[in-house]
């Protein structure tokens, strides 16, 4: 294993990898420097943001969801496959196809990173291979089906807690195997250098519109960010809109049971060293959440170095809590949005601040039967 010096948010992030991928890294980073610095890349990528993804995406504000606030919502919900994994898959296609790469193997939780995968794979005719838990399988069933239909090869991983955490060891495996063909489209802001950097950058699209949105309809900056945190992308995405405006508090929401950043210490999981759940010798621990996009023991290291510096707070939210908001959102405003953002939703409403954005990061299609199993007990 091996450490390098780029690609560091403070003590945290670096590459924690086996010597054979360090080329494909830097591969990787060569390449991501250049499209940066390539008109052609940027306005690629903003044609198919706007006439494939349906970018930008609304900013709604949510009256009757929170009275006496004025709480808007960024709806990340409407983009195409109806999350915000969308703007990251689509920028590593290129990015792939740039490098010649024609095999793409992607990690999938709750199953919107592997839709939102085979669906640019399926658009730019790239093979498509995703790992998936097997209780993730079974939660998120009509994405598992949804991912066969965009012609990807869907691989059950049935160790561990077969979950998010041992597909990404599935498909980093795979990706050291078969290196020279293919591409590995991370899901998240973690992972090795540079990898968190370039998700952040493909996912501020949804910051930098939001600022635009909010000073358009209220004249002034938010009081305070909301996002949900799982590995945290979308979270970093929508902070990085704000991040030169020290008077918006940015808060991340964790799943109380998952909650690297609030109860995490200093450790390295998929390649990058972060805060992570686990024990005194450093094992990982098992993380637990209703929703399957937070049920991850890591998170971005660009997360840990933004709670140390005190640029962003974290709080989290239980399973209840998020079901409630969950349940609230869909009637008053007739939005469902995933069990995910519902974490950021139930905090937002408590929080000690009148004008709020909150990312509604994707719609709750995908988490139906859960939420319905789980609300049922109250005859609710
Ligand atoms: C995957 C997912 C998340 C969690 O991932 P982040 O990288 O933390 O954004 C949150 N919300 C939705 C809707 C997701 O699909």
């Amino acid at each position: 294993m091996t450490e390098a010096r780029v690609g560091s948010f403070g003590v945290y992030g670096g590459r924690f990898v086996p010597e054979t991928l360090i080329p494909a890294l830097e591969e990787l980073e060569r390449g991501w420097r250049e499209a940066l610095a390539d008109e052609r890349f940027r306005a690629e990528l903003h044609e198919l943001a706007t006439t494939y993804a349906g970018r930008p995406t609304p900013l709604t504000l949510a009256e009757r969801f929170a009275p006496g606030k004025r709480i808007y919502l960024k709806r990340e919900d409407l983009l195409h496959t109806g999350a915000h994994k969308l703007n990251n898959a689509l920028g590593q296609a290129v990015l792939a196809r740039r490098l010649g790469k024609r095999r793409i193997v992607a990690e999938t939780g709750a199953g919107q990173h592997g839709v939102a995968s085979a669906t640019v794979c399926a658009r730019f005719g790239l093979q498509c291979v995703v790992y998936m838990g097997e209780e993730d399988m079974r939660r998120q069933r009509p994405n598992v089906e949804r991912m066969r239909l965009l012609g990807a090869e869907v691989r059950a991983v049935d160790f561990g807690t077969r979950t998010l955490k041992e597909a990404t060891s599935e498909a980093i495996r795979d990706w050291i195997t078969n290196v020279e063909t293919t591409h590995y489209l991370i899901g998240s802001c973690v992972g090795p250098a540079p990898y968190p950097e370039l998700v952040a950058e493909l996912q501020s699209v949804i910051g930098r519109e939001a600022r635009e949105q909010v000073l358009a309809a209220e004249g002034r900056l938010p009081e305070a960010v909301v996002a949900c945190v799982g590995g945290g992308s979308n979270a970093i995405g929508i902070f990085h809109g704000f991040l030169d405006d020290p008077e918006v508090r940015l808060v991340g929401v964790e799943a109380a049971g998952a909650a690297s950043l609030r109860s995490g210490r200093t450790g390295v999981l998929h390649g990058a060293r972060s805060s992570v759940l686990a024990d005194e010798d450093g094992q990982i621990a098992d993380a637990h959440s209703i929703s399957a996009g937070l049920d991850y023991p890591g998170v971005g290291p660009e997360h840990a170095y933004l709670r140390d510096s005190g640029r962003a707070e974290y709080v989290t939210a239980t399973d209840e809590e998020a079901l409630a908001a969950f349940r609230d959102l869909a009637r008053t405003e007739g939005i469902i949005p995933a069990l995910e953002p519902a974490h950021a939703l139930a905090r937002a409403r408590d929080l000690d601040a009148e004008l709020v954005v909150v990312g509604l990061s994707g719609r709750g299609d995908k988490d139906l039967a859960e939420a319905l199993a789980a609300l049922r007990p109250d005859g609710k």
